[in-house]
């Protein structure tokens, strides 16, 4: 029989940590910090499965749970000395959500069920507190009443505010028990008002009408957005924590907070965290009152006035530094943990692995691989290699000019520029419709403002403090955030911002540096980012550890710079044809493309050939050595021709012909799928002087550099879209006779090597014949990955967005290869490739090669490199080395 319900607390509990796919995070955690005698207050969990269950029965329960709950409610009642339901000592619970994969704010928690008209009077007379039984009885109503019921909140706002202003004050706090007495009995009367049935008095079926409604927010549009943006499958399914409640909201010597064992934004070894004196559950992550520091430390950092708990409640202090230090050694990793005070008593209600900023992460993982926590190959698996793309965009340029508008915290590093907007929908609304950079401005955000904080470049809120909703969101989307800027006032009607005089308004640029917390009237100048510090260190550990190799595609002398920079081991693709868009040269280029004759083409090809020599040398020269793969031209020919009147008279002066003449070649060349025309080594099969010329360039920029600088120059001369054995055999001989050509005209010659892209399945299939000519294979996946599939890539996003909501194909194959098609492809050429010629070298080109699950599946097909865009260099370092350590890849691909 399956057992559905595991309890936990008072040092002992029947689940542990690693049962996190049945019990949740949260329960696994509050399951496992009971087995390690940390007090929790004493409850159980309802596992994933009965979720699972749930949804495959008609939503409907396992026949045995129920008495599997009661039994698991009786062992607490036991333990804690209370009675669910009962009128003088009633048990107080919460109902809290908890999938595998944590999912912050995602759910929604009901706390202080089990109150009702009598058991509230009960909790009043034990805790001798009038005013606090009626307080928590008036949230419990409203939580539960908008969680369970869909009442919404504003109803009950509205009436909290009526009785605020009869009595004539404003606080909440300014409310005693008989006017929260009357809040209860108008909140009663709200909700009979709105469902025509009164508020639930039966403690049972409060009490399974709020599990239900757990099972039932796994489907609800936020959890559904949340998985959809982080890819959890919604079979995983939620568990549900039912545990006994503890107060932070009994007086002064109570309260509620959040730490964290390290700090989540600098990754420093300080114990962070902030927490509220007499206050509830998620009066903290909600900011609805500024928060105190845990810390001495911390509230200096912050210029706070309030208190340190480090000085108002040193014993509970203590207690709680112990248990952050119990903690991450238990775990080995950063811990993120919420606490309850309950007259100076202290409870943990949850711990999990902290989320952090990627830079955090960095000096977490490099710093607990020093102090001996855990080993290097440890630290580089931590890491999640695209998550490095943080530390890969620019910062603010220090010397960039800058008018301040005003200061949060640095909730979340990084700068950012945007056009201001006040809404979550806009931000959405601006960004995909028309096409706008925008920072999203909100008082502070919620759940439901998911959607468009995914698409902000930075979000600025000016309440809240470091773990605010919008805080921990963006630092997990890496969106830089500056949170809690109190000075600045944000007017959504008016749709403006103002801070002491200036006025910013929808639409406005401002930029901000999440990494200070300041934000800046207009657009400021950003500074490329360096890979120095702990990610440096990291870099370092793994290139001892990486058996790919990694390369970039550039065909700029910045691009090879900034490849360098980032510790590219060569270049694995130039593109040559990039190098005629220049405006100095294209003329030549249509020129040549436009002439009719052998004759025409080789005096435009005559025109061009400095150009590209140049080029060639400094790309040689900033590569010192390192290898450099260069693609002779490859796209269809109509991507130069001329357009505009203008230019096409242009190309007639230049080529001394007629516009006409130059008007009726353009017809002439057009293509009705050019994708699929002549292109590729085609070109070079018809007009071999194309070639010729481009390969004189190479040889003559090799021998030049080779010949200065005393280095070795090694070209790597790549044929693209090969089908046949015989399309390289002639292009391969007319390379050689140019080589030979220019090497005795220098009186110096270099090494090269002939090789080819295997981008037609075609040519994967026959890579036993092409391996007897080319010397190198390089996969050209975009290509590849087009004629598998038969499908543009230009063309396939709108249907594909249907084919993957249809789970037709789970990812976008462009952006992560297609390891069943594509991937089948490669594994055949390799094959085939090396069987006909020993040690055959291998590398992928295009987007795949700076994807980490493509880069894991190029490590299992043996091959000995992959190329990506130069500022994705250190996430294909990163990936190419935790391939190298095996399990699966943190992105991973079906
Ligand atoms: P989330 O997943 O959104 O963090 P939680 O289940 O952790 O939701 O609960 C929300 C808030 O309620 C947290 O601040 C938590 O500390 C508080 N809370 C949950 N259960 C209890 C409890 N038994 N006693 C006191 N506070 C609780
Ligand atoms: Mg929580
Ligand atoms: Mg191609």
């Amino acid at each position: 029989m399956t057992k559905w319900v595991y309890s936990f607390g008072g040092g002992k509990a029947e689940g542990r940590a690693d049962m996190k796919n049945l019990l949740g995070g949260k329960g696994a955690n509050l399951a496992e910090m009971s087995n390690l005698g940390i007090p929790v207050p004493p409850g159980f969990t309802i596992s994933t499965e009965v979720c699972t269950y749930y949804y495959a029965n008609g939503e409907t329960y396992p026949q045995t749970l129920k008495d599997e709950v009661m039994a698991a409610l009786s062992q607490v009642e036991e333990d804690i000395g209370l009675k669910f339901g009962s009128t003088a000592d009633p048990l107080l619970v919460s109902v809290r959500s908890g999938a595998r994969a944590s999912m912050p704010g995602m759910m929604d928690t009901i706390l202080n069920l089990g109150l009702n008209d009598k058991s509230v009077e009960g909790l009043a007379k034990r805790s001798n507190d009038a005013r606090f039984a009626y307080d928590s009885y008036r949230r419990f109503i409203q939580m539960y009443s908008n969680v369970v019921l869909g009442v919404d909140h504003h109803n009950f706002e509205e009436i909290l505010d009526e009785v605020k202003e009869d009595k004539g004050v404003s606080l909440d706090t300014d409310l005693d028990a008989a006017d929260l007495k009357k809040v209860v009995a108008k909140y009663k009367d709200k909700v009979a008002e709105q469902l025509g049935k009164p508020f639930p008095q039966d403690v049972h079926e409060q009490l399974w009408g709020a599990v239900g409604a757990v099972f039932g927010s796994w489907m609800n549009q936020r959890a559904i957005t949340y998985r959809r943006l982080h890819d959890i499958p919604a079979e995983w399914g939620t568990a549900v924590n039912v545990q006994s409640m503890v107060f932070g909201n009994m007086g002064s010597d109570c309260s509620t907070g959040v730490c964290f064992t390290r700090n989540p934004s600098t990754g420093e070894n300080e114990f962070y965290g902030e927490f509220l004196v007499n206050a509830q559950g998620e009066d903290v992550v909600a900011g609805i009152r500024t928060p105190q520091q845990l810390t001495l430390a911390g509230k200096n950092a912050q210029s706070s006035d309030l208190p340190a708990m480090e000085e108002c409640m040193p014993e509970v202090f203590k207690e709680l530094n112990a248990i952050r230090h119990k903690l991450e050694a238990h775990y080995k990793d950063m811990q993120d943990m919420e606490f309850t005070v309950q007259q100076n008593r202290l409870w943990m209600l949850q711990t999990r692995t902290g989320k952090r900023t990627t830079k955090a992460a960095l000096k977490i993982a490099v710093d607990m691989a020093r102090e001996g926590l855990i080993t290097r190959k440890d630290a580089i698996k931590r890491i999640d290699p695209a998550s490095l793309d943080q530390l890969l965009h620019p910062t603010l340029d220090p010397k960039a000019p800058r008018k301040i508008l005003g200061r949060g915290l640095p909730a979340s590093p990084g700068a950012a520029s945007g056009k201001v907007v006040f809404s979550a929908e806009e931000a959405e609304d601006w960004v995909n419709n028309r096409k706008e950079k925008v920072i999203l401005v909100r008082i502070e955000t919620s759940p439901e403002d998911i959607g468009g904080m995914h698409v902000s470049e930075g979000i600025l809120t000016t309440r809240g403090g470091m773990t605010s909703h919008a805080a921990v969101v963006a630092r997990g989307m890496g969106t830089p955030c500056v949170a809690g800027a109190g000075e600045i006032r944000v007017d959504y009607a008016a749709k403006t911002i103002k801070v002491a005089g200036q006025v910013v308004k929808e639409g406005d640029i401002i930029t901000l540096d999440g990494s200070t917390g300041e934000v800046f009237i207009g657009a400021v100048a950003t500074i490329q980012p360096e890979l120095t510090g702990d990610f440096g260190t990291l870099m370092e550990w793994v290139d001892t550890i990486r058996t790919l190799k990694v390369r970039a595609n550039a065909e700029t002398p910045l691009d090879a710079a900034t490849a360098r920079k980032f510790g590219a081991e060569g270049i694995g693709l130039c593109r040559t044809e990039h190098m005629f868009f220049d405006p100095k040269r294209i003329i030549a280029m249509r020129e040549m493309i436009l002439a009719e004759t052998e004759k025409g083409r080789r005096a435009a090809l005559a025109k061009l050939l400095p150009f590209q020599r140049q080029d060639f040398i400094e790309l040689f020269e900033i590569m010192q050595g390192l290898p450099v793969t260069i693609r002779l031209l490859d796209p269809p020919l109509h991507e130069f021709l001329p357009n505009s009147e203008a230019e096409i008279a242009e190309v007639a002066k230049e080529a001394g012909v007629e516009p006409a003449v130059v008007k009726a070649r353009n017809t002439a060349l057009h293509e009705n799928n050019p994708m699929l025309g002549h292109r590729g080594c085609r070109l070079g099969i018809t007009y071999p002087e194309i070639y010729e010329m481009q390969a004189r360039a190479i040889f003559e920029a090799a021998v030049h550099v080779s010949r200065e600088t005393g280095r070795t120059v090694v070209p790597e001369i790549m044929i693209p879209l090969v089908g046949a054995k015989k399309e390289l055999d002639l292009m391969k001989a007319c390379i050689d006779k140019e080589a030979e050509a220019v090497f005795a005209e220098q009186k110096y010659s270099v090494k090269y090597m002939v090789g080819t892209m295997i981008e037609l399945p075609r040519a994967a299939l026959l890579a036993g014949e092409i391996a007897k000519t080319g010397e190198f294979f390089s996969f050209g996946t975009n290509d590849l990955t087009q004629t598998t599939f038969g499908m543009s890539r230009d063309d396939s996003g709108p249907f594909l967005e249907v084919y993957r909501a249809k789970g037709i194909y789970e990812h976008d194959p462009f952006a992560s290869l297609d390891q069943a098609g594509v991937g089948e492809l490669i594994r055949i050429a390799a094959e085939r490739g090396r069987a006909t010629r020993a040690g055959l070298k291998l590398g992928i080109c295009g987007e795949h090669g700076g994807d980490p699950a493509s880069i894991h599946f190029c490590q299992g097909a043996g091959l000995d490199y992959v190329s990506c865009s130069p500022y994705r260099v250190p996430i294909a370092r990163l990936a190419a080395a935790q391939a190298a350590l095996g399990g699966s890849s943190s992105s991973g691909t079906a």
